[in-house]
């Protein structure tokens, strides 16, 4: 039987009315959230997603801005720049879109924002957070594949849960919060040895590893929920056919565009799995959703820690 299919646009849709309800509600306190986008030079993968980014605080309500300084820019320069947004009382996140050009040191310039206005989770500070279950800004995909397995009905708690890959941004905080969801957590990578059977072990397995395609039938336990994470564009033909022969909605698309957009998890899974995300249109919309949750919560948290300030002076 073919897997149930986890709709990553339902969940996202669902996720934005209750982020535009919380808005209004903010509007009534005279609060309007606010975010800050920081997208430097013309990468054209940076500009979609920033486009999308500005596009979705519309629709909710939330104040945004894009800042766009040249490919050139220093580090010291765009530090100034953060700096400028992390003073500015009515921004309450700050995005810095990555990758930033090779002059410049993105790990200074993370670290430079305000660990209360860092949406992005990045920061140490929330790192920390996470790690020992404290209030703080969690990374917006990791974040966004809870939601659609607590949304989805999904068992967390006492699950055995494999992650594949251990990123700063999506594998490591995938994990910590699937432990803090009380799984019992694997996490694989590069040097792993038999991943295939550390992966078989997961009632919950997670791929986030960048490679087409990668975790094909023999990872997956038979009825296991797959979250993939990956996003591959394929666009060498031999490849395409051996991860989409035979799917004519699929061939049309590579004949028509030249390539496809193809997770880390192989289409065969979709007869092994119980439940399964789909790319595109599994984990990707989550990413934008809860990026416009975190620029709420951030302003109720930096505004809450303020009042709370001004109520004990
Ligand atoms: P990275 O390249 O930073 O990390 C990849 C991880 O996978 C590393 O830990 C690496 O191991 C591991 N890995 C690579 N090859 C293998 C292999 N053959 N066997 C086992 N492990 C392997 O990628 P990201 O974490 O940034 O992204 C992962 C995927 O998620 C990408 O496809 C990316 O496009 C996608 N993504 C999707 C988002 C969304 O919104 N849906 C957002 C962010 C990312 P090691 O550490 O040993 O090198």
């Amino acid at each position: 039987m073919a897997a149930t299919v986890l709709d990553g646009n339902r969940i996202s849709a669902e996720i934005r009315a209750e982020v535009a309800e919380e808005v209004k509600s903010l509007a009534q306190a005279g609060i309007r959230p606010g975010l800050a986008v920081v997208l430097v030079g013309h990468n054209p993968a940076s500009e979609i997603y920033v486009r999308q980014k500005v596009k979705a605080c519309e629709e909710l309500g939330i104040h945004s801005e894009k800042l766009t300084p040249a490919e050139t820019i220093s580090t010291e320069r765009l530090l100034e720049l953060v700096q400028e947004l992390n003073q500015r009382d009515e921004i309450d996140g700050i995005l810095v879109q990555l990758p930033l050009p090779a002059q410049v040191d993105s790990k200074r310039v993370l670290m430079a924002v305000d660990p209360a206005k860092d949406v992005d989770g990045f920061h140490p500070m929330n790192v920390g957070f996470l790690s020992t279950q404290r209030p703080g800004l969690v990374p917006c995909t990791p974040a966004g594949m809870m939601e659609i397995l607590r949304r989805s009905g999904i068992p967390i708690s006492g699950q055995e849960a494999v992650v594949a890959g251990r990123s700063d941004i999506v594998g490591k905080p995938v994990a910590m919060l699937l432990l803090n969801a009380n799984a019992t957590v694997t996490v694989c990578h590069s040097k792993t040895r038999d991943l295939a059977g550390v992966c078989r072990r997961a009632d919950i397995l997670v791929a986030a590893i960048g490679r087409a395609g990668m975790i094909t039938g023999d990872f997956v336990k038979p009825g296991a929920t797959v979250i993939d994470v990956g996003m591959n564009k394929v666009t060498e033909p031999g490849e395409f056919k051996r991860l989409f022969a035979g799917n004519a909605k699929r061939e049309e698309t590579f004949r028509s565009k030249g390539s496809v957009l193809v997770g880390d998890v192989h289409p065969e899974v979709a007869q092994v799995a119980g439940a399964l995300t789909p790319v595109p249109g599994g984990v990707g919309p989550l990413t934008i959703a809860m990026l416009m949750s975190n620029t709420v919560r951030a302003a109720k948290l930096r505004r809450a820690s303020r009042m709370a300030e001004l109520s004990r002076v």
